[in-house]
């Protein structure tokens, strides 16, 4: 159990429960109860965090093994991570569901530890990479802090499962999302993700690009059979370029490695440029970044690394289009209003 956790007033109580507004799902939570992630459990005095500190992984690395290519290209990171999923389909798959039952295999960090050894190892920023954040909220909403006070960038991975309110309190400290986008349907998130409304995830996108400010990449997973039908496809790249900007890389894999999801996923890449998007990217290594006026190559990657070849700051040194990169954390720290 945790002990010294500051709630950060996302707990509200309901009669004899306890609120968690961490995620969407809004647990109500009596004594002894475990909400849907399995991390957080109600308690008489109300919320206990058993995930709390406790790390599910940690590396250094290039911020592009996270899904971030247009957001301080090149930069060596900090990815960490806890544990505890807020889908049911992670839950049911993913790798970070349950905490470790040997004590031996409960790593626990501090955030203000992470937070220095990012500095000391000269990480130019943090990421929480492992679990989903909106589980984790208090810990990712202290090392997002820390970090941003030691003037490191800061971004997440997550399915945009948090609630509003929890965004809103680490808005200010937070530089880039990405945003792991299931579908855009009732059956793709039914199958895929695994949530109350999945709209909701939708808004928490656009609340962290549009107030926020945030730098946002989105990532989907093609599987063939559950959301690789066209029209699903051309209403989800459209949300991306109304809601998030054309200029929003979308990064499209394939969710499993048969043959129609890899044509798919193929197609789903073609629809993505006919719509509209100007960043498009793959599974396949070295995949440079165009400009989107000339083409000319403005960023080359090889072998995990990048490099910018033709860039003079932020705009193509070729025809001086401005590519929309990110790459400094001196930002308008909020963005234009939205609803709520
Ligand atoms: S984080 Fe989400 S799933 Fe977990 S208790 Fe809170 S509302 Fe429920």
């Amino acid at each position: 159990m945790s002990d010294d956790v500051e709630l950060a007033d996302l707990v509200t109580t309901d009669g004899a429960r306890t609120v968690c507004r961490a995620c969407q799902w809004r647990c109500a939570l009596a004594p002894g109860e475990t909400g849907r992630c399995h991390v957080r459990v109600g308690t008489n005095e109300g919320l206990a965090l058993l995930n709390h500190g406790l790390i599910a992984g940690a590396t250094i690395g290039p911020i592009e093994d996270h899904g971030l290519w247009h957001f301080f290209p090149d930069s060596q990171v900090l990815g960490i991570g806890g544990w505890g999923y807020a889908t049911v389909a992670d839950q049911a798959r993913g790798p970070y569901g349950s905490i470790p039952e040997d004590p031996a295999k409960r790593r626990k960090l501090d955030a203000d530890r992470a937070a220095n050894f990012a500095l000391e190892r000269l990480c130019r920023g943090v990421v929480w990479a492992y679990g989903e954040p909106a589980v984790n909220h208090e810990y990712m909403r202290g090392l997002l802090q820390l970090s941003r006070a030691s003037s490191r960038y800061t971004a997440i991975i997550t399915t945009g499962a948090m609630t509003e309110e929890a965004l809103d309190q680490i808005g200010h400290y937070l530089d880039g999302m990405n945003f792991d986008l299931r579908g855009f349907s009732d059956a793709s998130y039914a199958r895929l993700g695994g949530l109350p409304n999945w709209q909701g995830v939708l808004a928490i996108a656009e609340r962290a690009r549009n107030r926020w400010n945030c730098h946002l990449e989105v990532t989907t997973r093609i599987h063939h059979g559950v959301n690789h039908d066209p029209d699903e496809l051309r209403a989800l790249i459209g949300w991306i370029k109304d809601a998030l900007g054309p200029y929003t890389p979308w990064h499209v894999l394939p969710g499993d490695a048969g043959s129609e999801t890899a044509a798919a996923t193929m197609r789903a890449r073609r629809l993505g440029h006919e719509v509209g998007l100007h960043y498009i990217y793959g599974a396949e290594p070295n995949q440079p970044t165009r400009c989107p006026a000339c083409q000319q190559i403005v960023i080359t990657r090889t072998n995990g690394g990048a490099r910018l070849t033709g860039l003079t700051g932020t705009a193509c040194s070729a025809c001086g289009h401005e590519t929309k990169l990110h790459t400094s954390i001196f930002k308008p720290r909020e963005g234009r209003a939205v609803a709520g």
